[in-house]
């Protein structure tokens, strides 16, 4: 897993719990796909799609979320219409592990 430096962003992630979206600048390198522990992330047309119903944020899984680390292209963003809770979180990743 390849992962960029100073990424000051996933701090502000972390709080406010929103979920993400891929937006079009992605290229389709299949980088966050491979290394998401719940397979929330698929192969779409055009672009990578996350769903949020599968999605914990990567909460108990690592400190920050891994697809918004290893996107070289920075096309993981906050879903702003897409709010979770910590316990929403936990809920998905007790879920993916079954
Ligand atoms: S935040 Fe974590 S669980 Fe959610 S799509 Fe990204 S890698 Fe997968
Ligand atoms: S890592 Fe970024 S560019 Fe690569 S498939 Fe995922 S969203 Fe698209």
């Amino acid at each position: 897993m390849m992962i960029k430096k100073g990424c000051q962003y996933l701090v502000v992630l972390r709080e406010v719990n929103l979920s993400f979206k891929i937006i079009n600048e992605c290229i389709s390198c299949d980088a966050c796909a491979s290394d998401c522990p719940t397979g929330a992330i698929s192969v779409a047309d055009p672009i990578y799609i996350i769903n949020p119903e599968i999605c914990c944020e990567c909460v108990g899984y690592e400190e920050a979320s891994i697809c918004v680390l290893v996107c070289p292209v920075d096309s993981i963003i906050l879903d702003e219409n897409y709010i979770d809770t910590k316990e929403s979180l936990l809920k998905k990743f007790e879920n993916s592990k079954k």
